[in-house]
């Protein structure tokens, strides 16, 4: 077709251009550029992957590494803190990525004992999975689990535990080091100052 000045074929041409040449500068810009370059042409959703990638590298801690889940799980003991329960969090990541339970000590709020935070958050993990068997899925927790929460995890057969505190008194590993599955892998001591500071500050204040 021949474009003519004046026709409103070759303006049409010349914006659609405009917009090809903005999306492709974005693409480059973009390092998962692939991925979305199949979806087609969704300038937005590069927009706002392309801040997400900036707010991440903004962060302290590698994306996916075990501080940065750590940290997530501290987050979780600091709502704790300010709720007026023991500081204690806990988050479920499955494949090493997606995080799929939650939980935070709960047991003054809701009066119930086994509201610990393991619990609360392998809970969330089943129901996410529909399964009771947490297989390929880690657990972070800022404190060393309670022989309780550790007979649970062991019924979960999960595949990894990550704890930054130790627990001296009531930890697992005082009394049952074998209740977990034979399976499971023990990491200690990830950001373990950060987890014991929480718990420090809130008894210090509670003293008071
Ligand atoms: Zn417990």
């Amino acid at each position: 077709m021949k474009k003519e000045r004046g026709d409103l074929s070759i303006i049409r041409w010349s914006i659609q251009t405009r917009k090809q040449e903005k999306r492709n500068r974005l693409l480059k810009r973009t390092p998962n550029y692939k991925k979305y370059a199949i979806q087609g042409n969704c300038i937005k959703k590069i927009y706002l992957f392309y801040s997400l990638r900036q707010k991440e590298s903004m962060e302290k801690y590698p994306r996916y590494s075990h501080a940065y889940f750590m940290q997530k799980a501290i987050q979780l003991a600091q709502q704790a803190a300010e709720e007026g329960e023991v500081p204690i969090g806990a988050v479920v990541v499955a494949e090493g990525k997606k995080i799929i339970g939650k939980g935070y000590n709960q047991t003054e709020k809701l009066q119930d004992v086994t509201a610990h935070a393991e619990i609360i958050a392998l809970s969330a993990a089943s129901q996410y999975l529909g399964g009771k068997y947490l297989q390929n899925c880690t657990m972070y927790i800022t404190l060393e689990p309670c022989t309780m929460c550790a007979g649970a995890l062991g019924w979960s057969q999960i595949s990894r535990i990550v704890y930054g505190a130790a627990e001296l008194k009531k930890g697992f590993s005082q009394f049952k080091p074998r209740i977990l599955h034979p399976k499971t892998e023990i990491i200690t001591g990830i950001l373990a100052e950060e987890c014991q500071q929480i718990l420090r500050a809130f008894f210090q204040d509670k003293r008071k």
